[in-house]
């Protein structure tokens, strides 16, 4: 039976040290951190998204702003606050919660935050820097999904890792990730031929098809570390793009859901956002 990777208790342990991070920088500059989230509009998964940030921030010290804005807002009138917010020496991350409704464009929104404020790391920036390995802010879910393997003591070098997706989101980022820590990377898509083969040679599997228990216990190369990204609510309960019933047989490590990936985006954010709040008072 595989042993699992609790992003819970990954979380716990980085959220200590931000703690401690952030109190010492307390003391040495008198400020905080400072994060603000933008909402548009009422989608109740973004409401849940935006209030788990705003509530964790809290709990770690950071200074907190949530601006809440109607659906019917212009983009104009989005841009405006961004603009502010990039200006406002009391905030060193902006994060604007995605979707956005259709009349406004999710790129030329993320274009406007300050690179050095995108603490989501979706700013092209960020994403070229992460792609020539400079200094950059690493996408939340990314990050998380590879802190989560090194806490298994997992050493990447020269191993297979297959990534399941292509998103820019998810599974690029990913994949880059790991292509830095010396792995041999293959990226699987809707058009990959013969998936459950590809998938069978990885010693790594991170899976973000986005697609209900789609990865089966016999597609799992023996001992592999799978690391399953998914989330859907289904009858009630939560199931990722892994089997888990049957990979959990298989794999040395396994990541569940709920309690794998999930709690670790948060806290990678509040990591960010730690780094940006350093970065802009010449602390890193
Ligand atoms: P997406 O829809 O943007 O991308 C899905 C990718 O999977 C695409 O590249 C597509 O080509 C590929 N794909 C789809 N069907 C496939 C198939 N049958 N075979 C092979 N590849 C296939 O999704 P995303 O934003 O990357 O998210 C992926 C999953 O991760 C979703 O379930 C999402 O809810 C979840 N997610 C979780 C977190 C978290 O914090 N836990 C964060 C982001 C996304």
């Amino acid at each position: 039976m595989a042993e699992l990777v609790k992003g819970k208790d990954v979380a716990a342990k980085i959220r200590e040290e931000i703690s401690a991070e952030l109190e010492q920088l307390k003391n040495k500059t008198g400020k905080v951190p400072g994060l603000a989230v933008v909402l548009v509009g009422e989608d109740p998964a973004s409401q849940t998204y935006v209030n788990n940030k705003e509530k964790t921030s809290k709990k770690l010290g950071f200074h907190s702003e949530v601006h809440r804005l109607p659906e019917s807002i212009s983009q104009e009138e989005l841009l405006k606050l961004v603009d502010q917010l990039n200006n406002d020496d009391n905030i060193h991350g902006i994060l604007v919660q995605l979707p956005l409704p259709d009349h406004i464009e999710d790129e030329a929104v993320i274009h406007a935050i300050s690179a050095e404020k995108d603490v989501d790391g979706f700013h092209p920036v960020n994403v070229g820097n992460l792609m020539i390995g400079e200094k950059s802010y690493i996408p939340c879910t990314p990050h998380g999904v590879i802190k989560m393997i090194e806490y298994t003591g997992f050493d990447l070098k020269g191993k297979n890792a297959v990534v399941v997706g292509r998103s820019n989101i998810v599974g690029k980022p990913v994949a880059l990730l790991l292509l830095q820590r010396h792995a041999t990377v293959t990226i699987c898509h809707s058009k990959t031929q013969d998936l459950p083969g590809v998938c069978s040679s990885a010693d790594v599997l991170v899976v973000a098809a986005g697609q209900p228990e789609m990865v089966k216990g016999d597609w799992i190369k023996p001992g592999a570390v799978v690391i399953d990204v998914g989330i859907h609510r289904i009858d009630d309960k939560l199931k990722g793009d892994v089997e888990f019933e049957s990979a959990e047989k298989v794999a040395s490590y396994i990541s569940p859901v709920p309690g794998g990936v999930g709690p670790m985006t948060i806290t990678m954010l509040m990591v960010n956002t730690l780094e940006a709040f350093k970065h802009l008072n010449g602390l890193d």
